[in-house]
C-alpha cells in the first residue's frame, strides 16, 4: 500500500476571527492511500492554536510501516500500525484514520454510516459559524446565510450582547455560541448566559480556559443552557472527566485522532449522559464528509468547515439539504478530487 503526503494551505473565504486570534488561512495535510487500484483520501487541518505543525505531521506520517500481511479490512491492525508510527500526534493519526476508513468503505462498497448501521434520518441540522465582527458585519452575514437553520456566534470579546443583538435584528433562527475560553469572571458569565437563554440560544461552548475545571463545574451546575467543553476534550479519558464539569462535549476528528476515536468518544459520552456536539476545523469536504458519517450519533452538528474555505480540492461527499449535511451514497467517505485542484 502506497501513502502519499501532501501539505496543503486552506484559503479562507473571509478572515476567521476568534477570541484567541484571527487568520486568513489554515495549514492542512492531505493523504492518499493507493491499494489494488483503489485510492482513498484523508485529511487533517491544523489551526495554529492547537500547536501542531504541518512539518511535524508530515514527518510522523512518513514513518508509517504497514503490516506485511496487509488486509484493508483489518482496521485494528492498520490503525495500530498508524498509531505506533505517529506516536502522540492525534492530527497525523486523524489523516490516516480517515483514509483507512475510506479504503475500508471502498473495499466493501458501502458508505461508512452504513457500515456502522447508523440512521441518516437522525442527522441534526448543522450550524454555520459567524466569526467575531462588528454589529454591522454580523447583520450583513446573518442576512446572507440563509441555507443554514442554526447560526453559531463566536463570542468571548467585550461586545458579546451587541453581537447577539445584531444577529437577532436579522433573524430568529436558533443560535449556538462559542466563547473560545474568552470569558474570565464566572458570575458575569452566568449573567450573560441567563440573558442568552432568552435569545433562543441552544448551547454555550468553552466559556473559560480548560484548566479552570472548578469554574466550569460551578457554571454547569447553575447554567440554564448546556455548557459544552471543546478545547478541553481530545480523548475518551477527557470525555469521562467531563462528567460533572460540562453538560456535553464537542468532538472533532482532528483533535482526537479520527473516526475510530470519535466513534468511541460519542458512544462513551452518550453512555455517561453527556450531550454530544460533532464539530470541525476549517477543513476540506474530505474531513467534513468523514465526520458527517458519524453525525447520526450527535445531538448537535457544527460541520460548516468546508463552506468557509475557498479552495476545496474535493467534490462529491456530504451535501447540504434543508439545513442538514447528508452523506452521499458513494462508498467510504464519498469525496473525489476535483479535476483541477485549487492552489
Ligand atoms: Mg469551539
Amino acid at each position: 500500500m502506497r501513502l502519499t503526503i501532501c501539505p496543503f494551505t486552506l484559503e479562507l473565504r473571509e478572515p476567521f476571527v476568534l477570541a484567541v486570534g484571527s487568520r486568513t488561512e489554515t495549514p492542512a495535510v492531505l493523504v492518499e492511500l493507493h491499494r489494488a487500484g483503489l485510492v482513498a483520501y484523508g485529511e487533517v487541518a491544523l489551526p495554529p492554536y492547537l500547536g501542531w505543525t504541518q512539518d511535524a505531521v508530515c514527518q510522523a506520517l512518513a514513518r508509517v510501516v504497514w503490516p506485511h500481511d496487509l488486509d484493508p479490512l483489518n482496521l485494528d491492525a492498520l490503525l495500530a500500525a498508524a498509531s505506533a508510527a505517529v506516536g502522540d500526534l492525534p492530527p497525523a493519526l486523524a489523516a490516516l484514520d480517515i483514509a483507512l476508513h475510506d479504503l475500508f468503505g471502498k473495499v466493501i462498497g458501502q458508505p461508512l454510516y452504513a457500515l456502522w448501521g447508523l440512521d441518516v434520518a437522525r442527522i441534526p441540522p448543522t450550524s454555520f459559524t459567524l466569526s467575531i465582527g462588528t454589529p454591522e458585519a454580523l447583520r450583513h452575514k446573518a442576512a446572507q446565510v440563509t441555507a443554514y437553520h442554526i447560526l453559531k456566534l463566536k463570542l468571548g470579546g467585550s461586545h458579546d450582547r451587541a453581537a447577539v443583538a445584531a444577529v437577532r435584528d436579522m433573524t430568529d433562527r436558533p443560535l449556538s455560541v462559542d466563547a473560545n475560553q474568552g470569558w474570565h469572571d464566572r458570575s458575569a458569565a452566568l449573567d450573560l448566559i441567563g440573558w442568552l437563554a432568552e435569545q433562543n440560544v441552544l448551547l454555550v461552548e468553552q466559556p473559560f480556559s480548560p484548566n479552570r475545571v472548578d469554574d466550569h463545574a460551578w457554571l454547569t451546575e447553575r447554567s440554564p443552557l448546556p455548557i459544552i467543553g471543546d478545547e478541553a476534550i481530545r480523548s475518551v479519558a477527557d470525555v469521562v472527566a467531563a462528567r460533572g464539569v460540562y453538560h456535553g462535549v464537542n468532538i472533532k476528528l482532528a483533535k482526537c485522532g479520527g473516526l475510530r476515536a470519535a466513534h468511541a468518544m460519542l458512544t462513551v459520552a452518550r453512555a455517561l449522559g453527556l450531550k454530544t456536539l460533532l464539530g470541525c476545523m476549517t477543513e476540506t469536504s474530505c474531513a467534513i464528509s468523514a465526520a458527517v458519517q458519524l453525525s447520526p450519533l450527535a445531538d448537535w452538528v457544527d460541520l460548516d468547515g468546508a463552506a468557509l474555505i475557498a479552495n476545496d480540492p474535493f467534490e462529491g461527499g456530504a451535501q447540504l439539504i434543508d439545513g442538514r449535511l447528508v452523506p452521499c451514497s458513494a462508498p467510504g467517505v464519498g469525496v473525489r478530487p476535483k479535476a483541477h485542484r485549487g492552489s
